[in-house]
């Protein structure tokens, strides 16, 4: 049983090591890609459910590793996160979106509102303000043009703080959405202590639209309770026409999602904008 136990414990701990190690592999990997550019943006069309019109479009980051392909977000930002990185990547992340947005502006394309992740490291261990004003400075993209997703956790720690922060923000036109709604701890009368204009409704209560009776009837009460703290509530992840008559149905506001489009290169979006501005 000595044997045994002791072989399991180098197993383990190889596995441990072999973690680490792939770890650190992909830190190294990821502060070169920040340093060489090799990071983009995918943009995912948001739609005004009652006129079926893109007006905004969330920035999400990919990374074109070379020797690897796509690394999806959901791989890299934890690690990013854990190692500081977020910080620095977070910024990228702000500057690229406004760059872009401020690039189809340029073009004369229709004035979409541009949606950037905040993750809630990057909200606690950073200088948020800065990091936006500074991209917005840079670009000349208008403050009321950019949108910032939040998280519940990233407000629930410094409370006041956070009220403070967002704020300043909001005074300066920015927009302020709490993402991935209904997967944290907060309520809805939590939520009403801050300055917030967007409730993103999380995919897992829209994925089983219209078969499971209870998430029906959550989303349906998160719509109607949004609605009297008076913010637009946008719902994530709707694949269905079914799940689109059900949302609307309860006077969901807006929505994203492969129905419409799954997030595209810049280049692809703009093609959509361009063809709806034709009709
Ligand atoms: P999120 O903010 O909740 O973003 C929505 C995710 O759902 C995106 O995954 C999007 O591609 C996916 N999605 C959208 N519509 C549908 C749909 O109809 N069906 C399905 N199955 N999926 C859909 P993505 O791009 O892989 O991003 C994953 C997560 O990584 C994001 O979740 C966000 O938390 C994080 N992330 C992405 N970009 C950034 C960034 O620039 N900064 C930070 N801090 N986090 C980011
Ligand atoms: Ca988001
Ligand atoms: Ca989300
Ligand atoms: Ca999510």
């Amino acid at each position: 049983a000595k044997a045994h136990g002791r072989s399991c414990f180098r197993y383990f701990s190889d596995e441990l090591t072999r973690a680490a190690e792939q770890r650190l592999d992909l830190e190294v990997r990821l502060q070169r890609a920040l340093r060489l550019n090799e990071l983009c943006l995918y943009f995912q069309p948001q739609i005004d459910i009652s006129s079926n019109r893109i007006i905004g479009a969330e920035a999400l980051v990919r990374w074109q590793d070379p020797a690897h392909g796509l690394i999806s977000p959901a791989q890299f930002i934890p690690v990013a996160e854990e190692t500081g990185l977020i910080k620095q990547l977070g910024e990228w992340v702000l500057l690229e979106a406004c760059r872009q947005g401020k690039e189809w502006q340029q073009k004369g394309l229709p004035a979409i509102n541009l949606a950037v992740n905040i993750s809630p490291v990057q909200f606690r261990n950073s200088n948020i303000l800065e990091s936006v004003f500074n991209a917005l400075k840079q670009t000349g993209y208008p403050a009321s043009l950019l949108e910032l997703e939040l998280t519940e956790s990233a407000l629930m720690t410094h409370e006041n703080e956070a009220v403070e922060i967002l704020s300043a923000l909001r005074k300066y036109g920015i927009r302020l959405a709490i993402d991935d709604f209904g997967t944290g701890y907060s309520s809805l009368a939590y939520l009403k202590r801050f300055p917030l204009d967007v409730l993103k409704i999380d995919k897992s209560f829209v994925d089983d639209i219209p078969h499971k009776k209870d998430d029906m009837e959550i989303a349906a009460a998160i719509v109607a309770m949004a609605h009297t703290l008076r913010l637009k509530v946008l719902a994530e992840g709707v694949e269905t026409e079914e799940q689109l008559t059900f949302l609307k149905e309860q006077g969901c506001d807006c929505y994203q999602g492969y129905l419409m489009s799954p997030p595209v290169p810049a280049d692809q979006f703009e093609q959509l904008l361009r063809a709806q501005a034709e009709d």
